[in-house]
């Protein structure tokens, strides 16, 4: 997630004659939104992306996030998405990098609180999630996993 070309690793996985996602770069001004992405790829996943310094900040969180305190998630932190991501659904060709159907599960304000390098702390209000979200990495399944919970 290199903070000097910070959609290099997204372009350089993508073939965009072929795929219908964002290039990246039109939009440039920060909104303080989240998505959450259903993507029925090879298995289907929920994509957390939170606008953080000009892109969205990406987490793929195998199971359905939570929307109450108790439950939570892993998250394995994936490569930053362009801001227009946020606007995306669609369905990626075979044989392309995340091939399958992307839809929009939840949307909404995004309230940052704190940032750390190993935590982040913010509040969401979208439909399905709403009120105050932690982040915090872990090194248990590997150096991008972080578990994703709701918290008081
Ligand atoms: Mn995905």
């Amino acid at each position: 997630m290199g903070d000097v070309m910070p959609l290099e690793e997204y372009q350089k996985l993508r073939d965009f004659s072929k795929s219908p996602e964002p290039k990246g770069g039109a939009k440039q001004s920060e909104g303080n939104i989240f998505v959450v992405h259903e993507h029925d790829a090879t298995r289907l996943h929920y994509d957390l992306r939170l606008s953080m310094g000009g892109v969205l900040r990406s987490w793929a969180v195998p199971k359905e996030p939570p929307g109450k305190e108790g439950v939570k998630r892993l998250a394995i932190q994936t490569e930053d998405h362009p801001l227009e991501y946020a606007d995306f659904e669609g369905t990626i060709p075979e044989g392309m990098y995340g091939a399958g159907t992307v839809k929009i599960w939840d949307k909404g304000e995004f309230i940052l609180e704190k940032e750390k390098e190993d935590e982040v702390l913010f509040e969401l209000k979208g439909k399905k999630l709403i009120g105050k979200y932690a982040l915090i990495k872990t090194r248990f399944r590997g150096k991008d996993s972080w578990l994703f919970f709701k918290r008081k």
